[in-house]
């Protein structure tokens, strides 16, 4: 990257620094109700060379993206150079400059470069924002600690991206560590560490790619966060996550739509907490239940599973894994399955085929091991 960097800006960089995507083990659709999350990091994310500036202008290329993008840190117009200008990336890390100024943060000279995909709901965008972030805290002598830069760099992608994303992607960006989950409460921000270490019970976690398109998130995301909004009115709870008596609230709400989400944010919270009794407890292969149960609410109760997430999980349980879920806001994107190791091989080419019989492009897989958070990768 060092060279990359010289040949783009005619200089050494004054470091590298590197911030890792996320899949979120389980707890999905909870964050917007207030509840509970369990991301892990993955040893994939993006890779940030920079070089401190003092004229107080950001300037960033990516090796993912055409042309170079300037903007002054304080505001004012972004300008983009490059053939086709297509500047609608660098809102990230001009957003994250724009929010760290007002800390003391200042300019830099950045080159990107990522080996997660990108939209596959294993956040490129949070790891974008957090190496782009420890870069110029570094750069420009700012010290903030780790949970505050999170909600700096949500912030970001909030106000400048305009994606109302809530907490989970940075905090797990910035403060994962190897071999752990990070439960994160998103009522309160607080987190705490998990061991979580596959391997060592004989299991790997697959992530596939379901090479699915998002197409309708966006309408159906709102929706579903309109309508758990809507049930915790009607159950007089600022959140789903006050919800303690499922019963009397299904007995409550008259809507058997509301019914459902209403069951699954509540149970998914519940299956949270187990999770991390069965990972504190060492008992990792267990999981498998836990998963597969996640992504039937998903499903049948939640209503945000698309075909190909269910093939494979299905695929996946019928060759051997302990278990698997999607992944993600849903309707497209990635699906999570907890194998034996020595299965794993199998588990592929049973999904594989699966996509293959239906005439579907074929999935793709990584290894998903816990790993640790955003860093300096050079030494200052
Ligand atoms: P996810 O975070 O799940 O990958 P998002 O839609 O939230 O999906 O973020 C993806 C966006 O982040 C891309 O469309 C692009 O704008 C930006 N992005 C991520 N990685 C890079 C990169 N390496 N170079 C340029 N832009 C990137
Ligand atoms: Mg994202």
């Amino acid at each position: 990257m060092r060279a990359d960097f010289a040949a783009a800006y005619g200089r050494e960089p004054d470091g590298v620094w590197h911030a890792p995507g996320r899949v979120n083990l389980i707890g999905e659709h909870t964050d917007y109700n207030d509840g509970l999350v369990l991301p892990f990091a993955l040893p994939f994310g993006v890779s940030v060379a920079a070089a401190r500036r003092d004229d107080g202008v950001i300037e960033v290329r990516s090796h993912q993206a055409r042309g170079a993008v300037t903007a002054p840190v304080d505001g004012g117009p972004v300008v983009s150079e490059g053939r086709p200008p297509d500047e609608a990336w660098a809102a990230y890390p001009v957003g994250v400059a724009r929010v760290l100024r007002e800390h003391g943060a200042g300019g830099a000279s950045l080159l990107i470069d990522s080996d997660l995909p990108q939209g596959a709901g294993l956040s490129s965008s949070a790891a974008l924002e957090c190496a782009t972030a420890l870069a110029l805290c570094d750069l420009h002598g700012v010290e903030i600690d780790r949970p505050d830069l999170a909600r700096l760099a949500r912030r970001a992608e909030n106000e400048h991206v305009g994606v109302p994303c809530g907490p989970m992607d940075q905090s797990a960006s910035l403060l994962c560590t190897a071999g752990h989950a990070l439960m994160l409460d998103c009522r309160s921000g607080l987190s705490a560490q998990v061991p979580f270490d596959p391997a060592a019970s004989g299991l790997a976690l697959l992530v596939v790619d379901t090479r699915a398109a998002h197409a309708l998130t966006g309408g159906e995301y709102g929706r579903r966060h309109a309508e758990c909004e809507e049930a915790a009115a009607l159950l007089g709870v600022d959140a789903l996550r006050d919800v303690k008596d499922l019963a009397g609230a299904l007995r409550t709400l008259r809507d058997p739509l509301l019914r459902r989400r209403v069951q699954h944010v509540v149970t998914e919270n519940h299956r949270v907490e187990a999770t991390v009794g069965l990972l504190r407890a060492g008992a990792v292969a267990e999981l498998g239940a836990m998963l597969n149960a996640s992504h039937l609410s998903l499903r049948d109760q939640f209503e945000v599973s698309w075909p190909e997430a269910d093939a494979a999980v299905d695929a996946a349980v019928r060759a051997g894994a302990r278990g698997g879920r999607m992944v993600g806001g849903g309707f497209g994107g990635s699906v999570i399955v907890l194998a034996p190791a020595g299965r794993a091989d199998r588990i592929r080419d049973a999904i594989a085929a699966a996509y293959a019989k239906r005439g579907w492009t074929a999935p793709d897989f990584l290894d998903a091991v816990p790993s640790g958070g955003a860093a300096r990768v050079t030494a200052p």
